[in-house]
């Protein structure tokens, strides 16, 4: 077997032109700059509200560069290049926070037609979808603890229940597995009750529906095991999407304004520690847990690898997947596919103004502040150096 080697820029960027690499090297360069984003995504934001066309400075840049286009159509040349690399592709309409019964169905409609698509193409090995596209958000923090529940929540969240359900039931019947993103922790109690009930509907043969486990959350390893624990009592099988978490600061200045505990880890290393050991306790359990490793972290990524190595299990065995969103990290996606590993790019789509809240937390998390850019930077710059002297 192929040794993993992330250094390896020649891999990592094999399907990128001189040309690709140039604009990706721009734009990080443009949103390593701390200021820019700062002044840049209130602008954004704004504009937006307005209803101020803003397609003509986001689609050449940032789009194009993390999106795979506004609709499943636009992003099938990008499905195919990947796939030329043996990397597979995961499409997610990229629909957040509706609120109305019109928008909720349309984004219904469509994401039934993804979880389809991706049952007939081979090259797209998941579906997935964001739940709260499909409830309000009022009744959904309701229901997950806060406050009263009146007649009228309570029939919201029996529709949203019957619209996860119509996703899942179609997933189960195209044979297509269905990943459900976690967001926001006070509002994640009833979608995790949601999801226990499509697992325990449609897991009994193998894994369709598959849960989301923000391990930036202290309280997710008990979680984890209380889930295996269960699933091995009522004979089905456990789904398990991995993440660290997305929306730390928001969780804790909402923590510490309404005056409850930090539901996040108290710091980066404990996040670690409980991301890797929730990978640890699956590989434990991989007779009945399937495992999706959604991270760009370079040690999370090589410890699962390298559990599968001595655990003896074949690197293509298709109950387990790494993935990596769609115009990050080709380092870790591309050296462990080469290697032979399972791994699918998370590509977002949708029209541009539905992408942006997606598209903002890119550009943020990429801010040199944050860290991301100074890695992504310098791989791309040694790749160009590489093939300079090359040519
Ligand atoms: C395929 C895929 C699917 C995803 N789906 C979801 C999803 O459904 N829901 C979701 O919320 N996110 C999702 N994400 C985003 C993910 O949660 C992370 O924000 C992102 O991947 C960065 O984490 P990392 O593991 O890649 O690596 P790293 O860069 O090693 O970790 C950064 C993360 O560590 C955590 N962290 C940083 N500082 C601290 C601190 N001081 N204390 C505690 N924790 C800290 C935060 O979660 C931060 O995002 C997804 C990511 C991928 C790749």
């Amino acid at each position: 077997m192929k040794e993993i080697n992330f250094e390896d820029t020649k891999t990592a960027f094999r399907i990128k032109s001189d040309r690709d690499l140039r604009r990706a090297y721009i734009l990080f360069k443009l949103i390593s700059y701390p200021i820019l984003v700062k002044i840049g995504n209130p602008v954004i934001k704004v504009l937006s509200v307005l209803r101020i066309p803003i397609g003509w400075i986001v689609k050449p840049t940032a789009f194009k560069h993390f999106v795979g286009g506004e609709t499943l159509e636009d992003c099938q040349p990008a499905v195919e290049k990947i796939k030329t690399a043996n990397v597979y592709s995961i499409l997610d309409y990229s629909v957040e926070g509706k609120e109305s019964e019109k928008a909720i169905n349309a984004a219904l409609e469509e994401t039934l037609r993804a979880v389809k698509n991706a049952g007939k193409n081979p090259e797209i090995p998941f579906a997935v979808f964001k739940p709260t596209a499909f409830g309000k958000h009022h009744a959904l923090e309701v229901l997950s603890g806060e406050g009263t529940s009146d007649a009228e929540t309570k029939e919201e969240g029996e529709k949203f229940r019957n619209r996860i359900d119509t996703l899942c039931k179609t997933a189960f019947a195209y044979d297509i597995p269905i990943m459900i993103d976690a967001e926001d922790t006070y509002i994640q109690h009833f979608i995790d009750k949601v999801v226990m009930e499509m697992m325990q509907l449609y897991n009994k043969e193998k894994c369709i529906v598959f849960n989301t486990y923000q391990m930036y959350r202290h309280d997710r390893i008990a979680i984890l095991e209380a889930d295996i624990k269960k699933a091995r009592e009522e004979k089905f099988f456990l789904g398990a999407k991995f993440v660290r978490g997305a929306y730390m600061e928001r969780e804790r200045l909402r923590a510490e304004k309404m005056g409850y505990e930090d539901p996040i880890q108290p710091d980066k290393e404990s996040t670690d520690k409980d991301y890797n050991l929730a990978l640890k306790i699956s590989m434990d359990n991989l007779d009945i847990v399937s495992i999706f490793n959604g991270t760009h972290n370079e040690y999370s990524s090589k410890y699962l690898a390298d559990l599968m190595i001595e655990q003896g299990i074949d690197p293509a065995d298709k109950r387990i997947w790494f993935s990596q969103l769609y115009g990050m990290s080709e380092h870790i996606s591309y050296n462990l596919s080469d290697a032979g590993f399972n791994v699918a790019k998370y590509v977002p789509y949708g029209p541009v103004h539905f992408v942006l809240p997606y598209l903002m937390r890119r550009v943020e998390e990429n801010t040199s502040v944050k860290g991301q850019t100074g890695r992504e930077l310098s791989l791309i710059k040694k790749e160009r150096q590489r093939r300079k002297h090359e040519h």
